[in-house]
């Protein structure tokens, strides 16, 4: 069939990015969907036979290919293979998932854990059977996508705060009428801006309305408070959110996601949530790895300190250069750019200097807000990152960024 022959909505929805990505390969200017050709320890890939360093991963203190978290994915093939026998609550548990999950809680410093097949479900499902009709969820403007998707398909009553603006998440909750069910849900650390939530206002007005709090911990665990535990333990706040979602793709070189909480609502998570009764359960070797990546976190607390100053370096180093990284203390750092094409050029003069990292351009990010969204980890040398630095400010006095 020939898409091009028909001019109904689909059509120009293919050919609209049809389009933009011919133009971006013409110019150059594509860098998507790389294939890695190998990974060279924690902060280094081959990509198109060309060695570089890695500034775009998630992996944030560097467990990827870790010898302990390797032998736990292979003793879990050897052990129960590769897939399992279907969905978690008929046939698909494995032990290896109720020690993750009692790891996980552990971990948490919650009563109870229960995991999916991604982060992305995670959020989907869980939004989705907590919220419907007639319930009110509050989000902030800023979250991420499977959190949005997951309060949309929840059909409760969706409303929005400016990103961390506190005065605006109490005005929102003072809009909800008398008796409906509210629920407050953010990121801990935001994506694309790399900024802290105000955990401890959020927590005040969710209980002075009475509203459950959800948050989501991707890019928070491993990276927040001093074990790694996130950003309860960041803000010294002990047990006060309600529903504490994280994924195991990131700082956790796996695949999944989870909740932590009250052992009465993972409960009911196990038995109300469409994506544990009829999605397959996580694999053996992934559940294995998650578990023991979650070990050695506590084991190797050097790791913690060292994505910290390596984030705290690279921060430093960009403003010093003149770059706005916008209210970035994490190891996600923002170097914005300004336009899409400003973004497309830094990225491309990054890439020829063999740094591997990525522009986010609209509609990701505001218009006018386009950046490179790097990251540094555990993984890399003080040295790697000025190395970095050098070749950003050189770039962004060429393009005129600074
Ligand atoms: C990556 C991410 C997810 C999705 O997690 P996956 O495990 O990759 O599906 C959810 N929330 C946030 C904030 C994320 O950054």
């Amino acid at each position: 069939m020939d898409i091009h022959t028909t001019d109904d909505a689909v059509t120009r929805r293919i050919n609209f990015f049809t389009e933009r990505v011919r133009k971006l390969r013409e110019d150059d200017l594509y860098f998507y969907n790389l294939p890695v050709e190998e990974i060279k320890g924690g902060s280094r890939v081959v990509v198109g036979g060309r060695e570089m360093g890695m500034y775009a991963s998630y992996s944030y203190l560097g467990l990827i290919g870790h010898p302990r978290i390797n032998a736990a994915a292979k003793a879990a093939v050897d052990k129960f293979g590769t897939g399992t026998n279907g969905v978690r609550l008929l046939a698909g548990t494995l032990t290896l998932h109720t020690e993750l999950e009692e790891t996980i809680a552990a971990f948490k410093h919650a009563e109870a854990a229960v995991t999916y097949s991604s982060g992305y479900v995670t959020n989907l499902t869980v939004l989705s059977s907590l919220m419907g009709r007639g319930d009110f969820v509050i989000s902030d403007k800023l979250n991420h996508a499977s959190i949005v998707d997951g309060c949309l398909m929840s059909g409760a009553e969706f409303r929005r705060f400016k990103h961390n603006d506190m005065d605006e998440l109490e005005r929102r909750l003072q809009q909800v009428p008398g008796d409906a069910a509210k629920l407050v849900v953010a990121d801990a650390v935001f994506s694309m801006d790399g900024d802290v939530l105000d955990l401890p206002r959020t927590v005040e007005i969710c209980k002075k309305y009475n509203a459950w709090l959800m948050i989501d911990e991707a890019h928070s665990v491993g990276v927040l408070g001093k074990t790694g535990r996130g950003i309860e333990e960041h803000f010294g706040l002990g047990d006060v959110i309600d529903i504490k979602m994280g994924t195991l793709s990131k700082t956790i070189p796996s695949v999944g996601g989870y909740v932590a909480g009250k052992k009465e609502l993972v409960q009911y998570l196990r038995h109300a949530s469409r994506a544990f009764i009829f999605s397959a359960a996580l694999p053996p070797a992934q559940a294995a790895a998650a578990n023991e990546a979650f070990k050695v976190i506590l084991d190797e607390p050097w790791r913690i300190e060292k994505v910290c100053a390596n984030g705290e370096q690279f921060i430093k180093g960009l403003k010093g250069a003149g770059f706005d990284t916008m209210l970035s203390t994490t190891a996600i750092v923002p170097v914005l750019c300004g336009t899409d094409e400003r973004a497309y050029k830094l990225t491309q003069v990054c890439h020829h200097n063999d740094l591997f990292v990525l522009p986010v351009v609209s509609p990701a990010v505001p218009e006018g807000q386009a950046r490179l969204r790097a990251t540094v980890t555990a993984a890399h040398e003080p040295k790697e990152i000025e190395y970095a630095l050098g070749v950003i400010e050189k770039a962004g006095h060429e393009i005129g960024i600074i």
